[in-house]
């Protein structure tokens, strides 16, 4: 049971136009539907059941978020982004039906003390830059074959872009090139484009894309909108006005006085702050929307509240909703003013904050 007027209004068709718009992109790839991170901050188990019909299969990063999704009901095969450590895991993976990227060494010489594992379906993952997790390419070619004979299926050959949102970024043509190289090689399938290079890097939307970002209405480069790319906001944060109060010159507004009215000026506090996944860090050219306009946000961000300037909207009033990001103030905005990314706020909103599915 919610009380408190702040919420994230998730809209699960918009996430799914979404899903079908990466399908547009590249409609002879299949497309994973990336929901790691709790479908980025939008609810991993209603997310998946609404898109579970229409979709081949998931991804998420670790094995406890596949566990939870089963618990829940969903039965759609899905991957497990970060592969997995140790006997056990590679069983469960088995019995559920996860397809784990497998990274390392280790992780294979694991699966080899497990054989034979026919239910088993592991792809590899191949380090073509990005110089974080996967095997070279000479590696993954010498258990491509080990592979296939323990599992009875081959291997699909992944790897992650480093730069996607940089059209045009020789590092993404070397990384392209290397993996799909050696799945010629090999005679193996691919999955390499997230959601900035299924829209800026056609020729590597090919075998299994992994949209993530875009399926939450967020545009994945910049310069671009998520409109501009035929995409709809699946989340939309509000709240609402808890108290309205007049400050006079030279007087200031929160924690460590640190904005100070320069005229008389209307301030709204609302019922949101940094504990709910509002950024503190935000800098003094954030706003948020109401009354079909823009209000800066005014003053530091506190863990439950935050402070708005509504001097010039005369008919605001206690009550009145105001959306923090979303249909009007897209998220990437938020996150510029605060230094970071969209990612990053839509996974850090909190279990506080009330999520209504519309
Ligand atoms: N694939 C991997 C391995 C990832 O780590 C991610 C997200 O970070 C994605 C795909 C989805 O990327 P995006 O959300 O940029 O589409």
């Amino acid at each position: 049971m919610h009380h408190r007027p702040t919420q994230a209004k998730i809209n699960l068709s918009a996430i799914l136009s979404n899903y079908q718009q990466a399908v547009k992109l590249a409609p002879k790839a299949q497309q994973l539907a990336v929901i790691k991170a709790d479908a980025y901050g939008h609810g991993a188990v209603d997310v998946a059941a609404y898109l579970e019909p229409h979709v081949p299969a998931f991804a998420v990063a670790f094995i406890d978020e596949a566990l939870s999704l089963r618990a829940a009901g969903i039965d759609k095969p899905i991957v497990i982004l970060e592969g997995l450590s140790g006997e056990e895991e590679l069983r469960l993976a088995a019995q559920y039906n996860f397809w784990p990227l497998l990274h390392s060494n280790e992780q294979l010489i694991a699966l080899t003390a497990l054989s034979p594992v026919p239910d088993l379906h592991c792809w590899l993952k191949v380090d073509t830059g990005m110089h974080r997790l996967g095997l070279t390419p000479v590696e993954a070619q010498s258990w491509v074959d080990k592979l296939t004979r323990l599992m009875q299926r081959k291997p699909v050959l992944a790897s992650h872009f480093s730069c996607a949102e940089e059209p045009d970024s020789p590092i993404s043509m070397h990384q392209m090139q290397q993996l799909f190289a050696l799945a010629a090689h090999l005679d193996c399938e691919v999955s390499l484009a997230n959601s900035a290079a299924l829209t800026t890097l056609p020729q590597s939307a090919v075998g299994w894309n992994r949209p993530g970002i875009m399926l939450y209405g967020s545009s994945p480069i910049a310069g671009k909108s998520a409109a501009e790319l035929g995409l709809q906001v699946a989340m939309t944060v509000t709240s609402q006005i808890m108290a309205i109060r007049d400050v006079l010159p030279g007087e200031t507004v929160g924690y460590n006085c640190r904005w100070q009215a320069d005229t008389p000026s209307r301030i709204a506090t609302l019922p949101i702050g940094y504990a709910d996944g509002y950024p503190r860090l935000i800098n003094s050219a954030s706003e948020v929307f109401l009354h079909g306009q823009r209000a800066k946000v005014v003053g530091t961000v506190s863990m439950d509240m935050l402070t708005i300037d509504v001097t010039h909207i005369p008919q605001v009033q206690a009550g009145d909703e105001v959306e923090l990001w979303g249909e009007n103030i897209p998220v990437n905005e938020v996150a510029a003013h605060a230094n970071t990314i969209g990612y990053e706020l839509l996974t850090r909103v909190t279990q506080r904050m009330q999520r209504i599915y519309l």
